[in-house]
């Protein structure tokens, strides 16, 4: 059965009481139900909507398939680079886009099915969950009650208050992969990794697109540097982009969606025909009734949960977007497994060990992992950087893909390597060689001798680290 067929689902009967009840399907509750269910514990599924959550229906899955169709047509429109003589500007056919979008949905929904879960020993219920008791959630008319249990009920876009905005209607990531057509003027409020991504992709598929961020860079998490890269490959790519911008009203003209900006001392207006929202994502928690399950949240709205996951109620544990400050598929996966472990075993896990890439899928993709060096200052660790362009990189160069860079922070005296940002194409897969050396604590002396493939945009990681051996050596002879 596919995720979304969920009409055809029979709830099975509830247990008297089951060792591990999960309230939510995405990827930290299925991780957490299917871990459960391996080590032979009743489990229970939860979910409201669609299995998959919102990494598959809403989020990373779609996004990124609407970042490949614009991939491919900014690669046409690039092709003459390449020596192609009649390359011409593609015209976007937005339902065969979407479609493409859903289909792709629809092959990784298979993973999701229900039957697949139930055929692991899950008991699967749709319905919204809600806490009855301590002890208890309900779901329609049946009460799971449970020894332990997990709320992954993920996070929902935030909404500013911005006068006018409900009146007006805009879109989110609940909503904006439903598009039914290309909009032709779209403004995106928030620069963001989704923000980003979106309006980069959209300006590809042939919008007029306009970023809006009330701060002075986008990526405002990532270093300065990185988030450059990516103001500029904006503006190549056609994106009106707004910086120091304030959204103060939004309204409608001649049906047209005006929103009314300031950047601090100029006033102005854009008219657009649809606006996506992205201005951050909190904890989904407002059918849980968590105040029955004494289970509380922190002054954001996240889930407060303990270095071990626990919330304030000691039989209830949280996963994923629902309680990390990293909202991402891999932390969503990790914790959920984490949470099952640390519920059930002797040996918990901390969820603050997690050694996180992540990565933004603009062009050139900003990858991160580990700390940055304002982490390192805050944490008064002295700290050198090793930087290789990828300018100077031979696969870059005849890929003809040379924007960005890779940057490993490296503890000052060891080899350690603490962080690293990676802006390239391919930071996604890049990163993680990175991640790895991390978590099995090698340093920059073993990934120096690390052959790698040539030519590789992964080489660039090699001569980082050759530039470490390199002034080590230099320091030696001194
Ligand atoms: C547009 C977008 C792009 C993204 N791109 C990336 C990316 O490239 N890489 C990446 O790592 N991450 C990305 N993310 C983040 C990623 O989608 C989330 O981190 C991930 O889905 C979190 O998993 P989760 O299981 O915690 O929550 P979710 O996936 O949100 O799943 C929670 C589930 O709980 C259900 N639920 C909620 N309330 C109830 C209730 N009361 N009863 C029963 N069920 C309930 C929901 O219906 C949902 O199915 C993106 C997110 C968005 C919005």
């Amino acid at each position: 059965m596919p995720p979304d067929d969920r009409a055809a689902w029979r709830n099975p009967p509830a247990r008297a009481l089951y060792d591990w009840v999960v309230v939510g399907g995405g990827p930290a509750g299925v991780a957490a139900a299917l871990a459960a269910a391996a080590e032979a514990l009743s489990v229970a599924l939860v979910e409201r909507d669609q299995l998959g959550g919102n990494s598959l229906n809403r989020g990373t899955i779609p996004s990124k398939a609407l970042v490949r169709s614009g991939r491919v047509f900014d690669a046409i429109i690039n092709a003459r680079v390449f020596g192609a003589r009649d390359a011409a500007d593609p015209v976007a056919d937005m339902p065969a886009v979407m479609q493409r979008m859903r289909g792709i949905r629809s092959r990784i929904a298979e993973y999701w099915a229900a039957e697949r879960l139930a055929a692991a020993g899950i008991d699967v219920f749709f319905g919204p969950a809600r806490f009855t008791d301590e002890r208890s959630v309900s779901v329609g008319d049946v009460r799971l009650r449970y020894r332990q249990a997990l709320i992954a009920t993920g996070a929902q876009p935030s909404l500013p208050d911005i006068p006018g905005l409900p009146e007006v209607g805009h879109m989110t990531s609940a909503t904006f992969f439903s598009l039914a057509s290309l909009p032709q003027r779209l403004a995106v409020i928030g620069g963001g990794p989704l923000g980003c991504e979106m309006a980069q992709a959209f300006a590809h598929l042939g919008s007029r697109v306009t970023i809006l961020q009330n701060e002075p860079k986008f990526l405002p998490d990532e270093e300065r540097d990185a988030a450059e890269i990516v103001s500029l490959s904006l503006a190549r790519a056609g994106v009106d982009t707004r910086l120091n911008t304030r959204v103060t009203a939004v309204r409608r003209e001649q049906g047209a969606k005006i929103i009314d900006a300031t950047d601090g001392t100029t006033a102005y207006s854009i008219a657009v025909d649809e606006i996506l929202l992205s201005v951050g994502r909190v904890a989904a928690t407002d059918e849980l009734n968590l105040q029955a399950a004494a289970v509380e949240l922190t002054a954001g709205g996240d889930v407060r949960v303990d270095e071990f996951l626990r919330t304030s109620n000691p039989a209830v544990f949280a996963a994923g977007d629902a309680c990390m400050a990293h909202k991402f598929t891999n932390v969503a996966e990790a914790t959920g497994r984490m949470a099952v472990r640390n519920a059930f075993g002797d040996d918990p896990h901390r969820h603050n060990s997690l050694i996180v890439p992540w990565c933004t899928y603009c062009d050139p993709e900003i990858a991160h992992v580990g700390m940055y060096l304002s982490d390192a200052y805050r944490a008064k660790i002295p700290v050198h950087s090793f930087t290789v362009m990828m300018q100077d990189v031979d696969r870059a160069i005849t890929d003809g893909a040379d924007d960005g860079f890779v940057k490993i922070h490296v503890r000052h005296g060891s080899d350690e390597i603490l962080g690293a940002t990676i802006v390239a194409a391919r930071a996604s897969d890049m990163i993680n060689e990175i991640a790895v050396i991390m978590r099995a604590k090698m340093g920059m002396r073993a990934l120096a001798e690390v052959l790698h493939t040539y030519p590789a945009q992964s080489d660039a990681i090699r001569m980082a680290a050759q530039a470490y051996v390199d002034s080590e050596r230099a320091s030696a002879c001194r």
